[in-house]
């Protein structure tokens, strides 16, 4: 059989000349529409809620950038914590990537924001105020009635809506619910960079799903690039099962045909416009809307479902169901142990990071009462919200700490600096250069310990005193 693949030229979006073809998506019904309902509704009440919610006192989640301030899970992170984010980068990326190729674009079709709008809320809204494909096509085509102006008109002031709130809420997760709500109060006067990013997200909103739509996924998002390198014939993809649909259509030249009834309903409701049968194409984001239009029509004219399905390439040449082979396994674990070393090392971070050098231009001391001592620089950072007061220990060896105060006494969210001597007895030293462990202590309990060196006379002197 010879393949057409000439649609892999071009886009499934653009005329031959170059103009844009727009995409007049019908709405899919089914069990995987009414999961991915579930889901997104799931994870939008998640988005809108979390700004609002607060853990031991703390907003669940703030990046605050300009004040550099940055709280997760309740949990304050500093800069000095930087990283974790470089690890939680890694991570993520690692993710990505391990994911899609195991697992393909399910992201984009089910948790990418860009579908969870277009799809669940504003093609759903579009549907409700122009009607059905067919009468959007027609009044996109008819011209500037009063109407037709009532129509848009009304659309895009409810995607305005939709679409401020949703800024107010992106930018609440960066400044603080607080924030936003003072600054409205206020009139944005003194709140110059909220107020031009709060336009520049709703402009940017309504140019992405009033028109831009389906080509951010198939034209502009980097990760929809990525796929021609990740994926493989391995990958879980949605797929046509060619060798069960083909040839498609009704019974001709006494050919037998395929399961296939060339319906075209798989490609009425596509919201990226391609046509799935001509195999797994970039345009894909794995929303399983063909799936559940396809299987609607195997119902009614008595075929078994699964005409098109999550599959491989490899699954559907060998009429295989798709298997969790040892290769999703072993991805699958590797995630999982990314993941959670990047969670232990959240939760198990310390409050109180200590660095700790000694004076430069200063060697050793000797005391009249016969001991050594070395000058110390130590700076330490709260990481906490409270004020706290810590001690300093020598933990491995038998000396005196002497701080201007005796205690060290850092302030919420800052640093201090103190400058302290280390008192030794000369009989415990026994080279020039000895390691010392010293801890930090909370009221008495070891919360951090770091190691450094006492330097004292070389061993010739030690032994000739
Ligand atoms: S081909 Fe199917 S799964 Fe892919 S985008 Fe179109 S409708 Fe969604
Ligand atoms: S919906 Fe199913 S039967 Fe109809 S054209 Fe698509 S693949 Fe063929």
């Amino acid at each position: 059989m010879t393949l057409n693949v000439s649609f892999r030229d071009r886009l499934e979006t653009l005329e031959e000349s170059g103009k844009r073809k727009w995409v007049y998506a019908k709405l899919p019904r089914g069990p995987l529409t009414r999961l991915r309902t579930l889901v997104a509704g799931f994870l939008l009440a998640i988005f809108y809620l979390l700004p609002h919610i607060r853990m031991n006192g703390e907003p669940f989640v703030l990046l605050n950038i300009a004040k550099r301030e940055f709280i997760i899970f309740g949990m304050v992170f500093w800069p000095q914590d930087t990283y974790l984010l470089g690890i939680a980068m890694v991570t993520f990326m690692v993710f990505i990537i391990l994911f899609t190729i195991v697992y393909g674009r399910v992201w984009c079709g089910w948790a990418c924001p860009q579908t969870l709008f277009m799809e669940t809320v504003f093609r759903r809204i579009e549907t409700w105020i122009d009607g059905s494909p067919n009468k959007q096509k027609k009044l996109r085509k008819s011209s500037w009635t009063f109407y037709k102006i009532y129509k848009r008109g009304f659309k895009f002031l409810v995607f305005l809506f939709i679409i401020g709130i949703t800024v107010n809420t992106f930018l609440s997760y960066f400044v603080g619910v607080k924030d936003i709500i003072h600054a409205w109060s206020v009139g944005f006067q003194g709140w110059p960079v909220t107020a031009f990013l709060m336009g520049a997200g709703t402009f940017l909103g309504m140019f992405i799903y009033g028109w831009f739509r389906e080509q951010a996924c198939t034209v502009l998002c980097p990760y929809g690039r990525l796929q021609g390198a990740l994926v493989d014939n391995d990958t879980m993809v949605i797929a046509y099962d060619y060798l069960r649909g083909e040839p498609r259509g009704k019974s001709r030249n006494n050919e037998i045909p395929g399961d296939c009834i060339d319906c075209s309903n798989c490609v009425q409701v596509c919201p990226t416009g391609i046509d799935i049968r001509n195999g797994t194409q970039l345009e894909c984001i794995n929303c399983t809307a063909c799936i559940d239009a396809c299987n609607k029509v195997m119902k009614q004219v008595s075929k078994p479902e699964g005409l098109i399905r999550f599959s491989t390439e490899k699954g559907i040449e060998n009429r295989q169901q798709i298997t969790f082979t040892p290769r999703i396994i072993l991805y699958s674990t590797l995630l999982l142990l990314l993941l959670g070393f990047l969670t232990y090392l959240s939760l198990n971070r310390n409050i109180v990071e200590t660095t700790i050098l000694r004076t430069p231009g200063f060697l050793f001391q000797e005391q009249p009462d016969g001991r050594i001592s070395n000058l110390y620089n130590i700076r330490l950072v709260n990481k906490s919200r409270e004020d706290i007061t810590l001690e300093l220990r020598a933990l491995n060896i038998d000396g005196e700490v002497r701080l201007p105060d005796g205690k060290i006494f850092v302030n919420a969210g800052s640093s201090s600096e103190y400058i302290f001597f280390f008192y030794l007895k000369s009989s415990l030293l026994h080279s020039k250069s000895s390691k010392i462990r010293f801890g930090v202590f909370k009221d008495n309990t070891l919360i951090e310990t770091f190691s450094t060196t006492f330097v004292g006379p070389n061993e010739l002197q030690i032994h000739e005193k």
